[in-house]
């Protein structure tokens, strides 16, 4: 199954609240996800919105990830841990509320430790947030989201061991990041595929993919684009989900949100009709690609 979204309310929304966004992505766009942004600081949501936002995403089948406060150093000082736990399990909480299968998150930074220290520091703070999560009866998963920068925590591998040790974490593959930390890294299918590759042994049943274009300098992402003026090709990509059948969910972090969530679709559906010679395809079905 291919899912698509964007992060956060649409641009061409006119109601700017998370329960007008969803709507909106199922009614206006035909989409089926959403990755809702509780990113400045700690976000309030009514008890009313929340409930309106769990079911309407039941009853419509839109699948709903949440992405936590930007700032969060949970390698940093112990302020800057106990800050992260607050707001980790506060987003935690409330992404449980609207029905979240996935809270992401940006883990930290290496700062004074090396990387090996940070790994292990990282590791045993997630470890007791999990279990605090577990205590509260909160199901929900916690994405690390792969980085784009050379002094944030977070290469693929890094991310990977970190999910290896810690269960109820996952990788959240952002391949813009991936691409600008490897200074322009994903240019073919060869190199797509390799991350996959990499991420087999977490036997993944579902993967959740970031997508937009970014732009980058000695391997540090600067910031993103969309996806078109960005050089980081998306139709190797599409290739390789269609032929394993894998189930993804593909949220655009373009600055053009859904409209590149749309272009996405369109080239996953130009895909399929490359497959089927036909002239129409729908995203949601793939019955006759695979
Ligand atoms: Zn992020």
């Amino acid at each position: 199954m291919i899912r698509i979204g964007q992060a956060g309310i649409p641009l061409s929304c006119k109601g700017r609240t998370n329960k007008d966004g969803i709507a909106y992505t199922h009614k206006n766009l035909d989409l089926n996800a959403i990755e809702i942004q509780f990113v400045r600081g700690l976000y309030v949501m009514s008890d009313e919105e929340a409930q309106f936002i769990r079911e309407y995403a039941q009853e419509n089948d839109i699948e709903i990830h949440v992405h936590a406060p930007y700032y969060l150093n949970l390698a940093g000082d112990s302020e800057e841990i106990e800050m992260s736990y607050e707001k980790i399990i506060r987003s935690a909480q409330m992404a449980n509320n609207i029905g979240a299968k996935t809270i992401v998150i940006h883990p930290g930074f290496y700062g004074e430790h090396g990387e090996k220290k940070t790994l292990k520091i990282i590791i045993k703070n997630l470890k007791k947030i999990t279990n605090i999560l577990k205590k509260e009866k909160i199901k929900i998963k916690i994405g690390l989201e792969t980085m784009g920068k050379q002094k944030v925590f977070g290469t693929l591998d890094e991310i990977i061991e970190v999910c290896r040790n810690v269960k109820e974490t996952i990788p959240v593959v952002d391949f813009a990041h991936i691409h600008a930390r490897g200074n322009g890294s994903l240019k073919e299918r060869a190199d797509f595929e390799a991350i996959f590759e990499t991420l087999k042994p977490l036997k993944l049943k579902h993967y959740l993919l970031h997508l937009t274009g970014v732009l980058y300098e000695k391997g540090n992402e600067l910031y993103h684009l969309p996806i078109k003026r960005g050089d980081m090709p998306i139709a190797p990509l599409i290739e390789i989900i269609l032929d394993n059948n894998y189930n993804v969910t593909l949220i655009s972090e373009s600055p053009l949100l859904e409209h590149d969530a749309v272009y996405i679709r369109l080239q996953v559906e130009k895909a399929i009709m490359k497959r089927t010679g036909k002239e129409e395809a729908y995203y949601k079905d793939l019955s006759e690609v695979t």
